[in-house]
């Protein structure tokens, strides 16, 4: 492995692929891709849904996915790899008033934005969503551009090009310690297969950042939170397209999966910890709550399930900024579940700020790291699944 580099990224992830490829393409100089892994996308990447949406609760996060979702109706003629992408929606069950009255804003939020959601009554849901028992159900919003895409051709297309504009990727490399000049300015990284020098590294370490940031005595706030899925085996009694569907009052949420069905619930007792075994008590009371709101499902086999880490900040926003008072160190983690529909912003995002001292394409002020320090500045997104 080469000792040194203009430029380390941390962490091989859809995040980290991205930010070596908007680099790479600014021309930024050498830089080097450092994953612990065995291949890229092994983690909370590889785990994923799938789900790409702009529907969300802040202004910052909806800007975070109008920017990614035109990247990735642009994948073609921008990288030119496979990518699925199935812009088949998301529909977003509203059954309660609260839940009414919070969509009502955010419409009209999306509006402003140039968002085209579709806000369905009751008979329209049931007409759109036949497979969905209206039990509860007082409307839905659905937007055409959301949908799911593959995040393995995501993060390979991103690694493929970056690779071909020179960057270097070494998985099964374990960044072990951050090198810093006066305890201010850093001068490389230590790993499992040596040190390498560089003036600038960014941590793309998903739920593994604070760990990495205590390396320079910074407190970075991701925790990691498990998160699981059920695929069931091939099923079509639910006939494509459907949008992802998600019923917010649960966290449930479905959509079309390799001929199956994908079902995916947040556990909200879950603790901080990097625990990925599969949850099976959990697990059934998935499937339950799953064949409540599409009874449908009761027809349909459970084939593959799995668990990976949520990369949670307390107020479910990313942190893209510099690593607090570490010169030539940055973060780019804690997307809270939504890495993937923002990791083509991220990547863009972040080498702005690296090359040009500030992020123009969109104002990351509500991303930096010492907005945690002052309460007043948290604005916690809503439409967490
Ligand atoms: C069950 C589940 C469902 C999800 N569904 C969706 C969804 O529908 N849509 C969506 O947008 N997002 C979804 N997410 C979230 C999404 O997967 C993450 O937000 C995204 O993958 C984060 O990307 P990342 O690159 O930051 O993290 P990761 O993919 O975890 O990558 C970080 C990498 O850093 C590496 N690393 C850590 N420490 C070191 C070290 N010391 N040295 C070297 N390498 C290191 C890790 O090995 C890892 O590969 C889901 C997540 C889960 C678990």
């Amino acid at each position: 492995m080469q000792d040194s580099a203009d430029i380390v990224i941390i962490g091989g992830g859809c995040i980290g692929v991205s930010v070596a490829y908007h680099l790479a393409k600014r021309q930024a100089g050498s830089i080097l891709l450092l994953e612990k892994a065995d291949f890229l996308g092994a983690e909370s990447t590889g785990k994923c849904a799938g789900g790409i949406r702009a529907q969300f609760s802040t202004e910052i996060n909806c800007r975070l996915s109008m920017y990614s979702i035109d990247c990735f109706e642009g994948w073609q003629d921008e990288i030119g790899t496979p990518f699925q992408y199935r812009q088949w929606g998301y529909a977003f069950l509203l059954t309660s008033d609260q839940l009414v009255k919070n969509f009502r804003n955010s419409h009209a939020m999306w509006t402003r934005l140039g968002m085209e959601v579709e806000w369905w009554q009751p008979d329209e849901v049931a007409r759109r969503l036949p497979y969905v028992s209206m039990e509860g159900v007082q409307g839905a919003t659905f937007h055409q551009r959301d949908g799911f895409g593959d995040p393995n051709d995501l993060t390979q297309g991103y690694a493929t090009r970056a690779a071909d504009l020179g960057v270097k990727i070494e998985t099964g490399v374990e960044v072990t310690g951050i090198e810093l000049q006066g305890g201010r300015r850093v001068t490389g990284v230590q790993t499992n297969r040596g040190a390498v020098k560089a003036g600038t590294v960014i941590l793309c370490t998903g739920a593994w950042t604070r760990k990495l940031g205590a390396m320079c005595s910074v407190d970075v706030p991701i925790d990691p939170i498990r998160r699981q899925i059920i695929v069931t085996d091939k099923f079509d009694d639910i006939k494509d397209p459907f949008p992802m569907t998600v019923d917010l009052s649960t966290t449930l949420y479905f959509h079309r999966e390799s001929g199956g069905i994908l079902i995916g619930m947040s556990d909200h007792t879950e603790s901080a910890g990097f625990d990925d075994s599969f949850n099976e008590e959990f697990g059934e009371k998935m499937l339950i709550t799953a064949m409540e709101r599409a009874p449908v499902l009761e027809n349909a086999s459970p084939k593959h399930k799995w668990a990976g880490l949520y990369e949670v900040t307390p107020d479910h926003h990313p942190i893209i900024d510099k690593l607090g008072h570490v010169q030539g160190a940055y973060v780019c983690a804690g997307f809270s579940g939504h890495g993937l529909m923002h990791a083509p912003a991220a990547g863009a995002l972040t080498t702005e700020l690296v090359l040009d001292g500030k992020a123009s394409s969109i104002d990351i002020t509500p991303l930096q790291l010492s907005r945690f320090s002052d309460p007043t500045r948290l604005h916690d997104e809503a439409n967490v699944i």
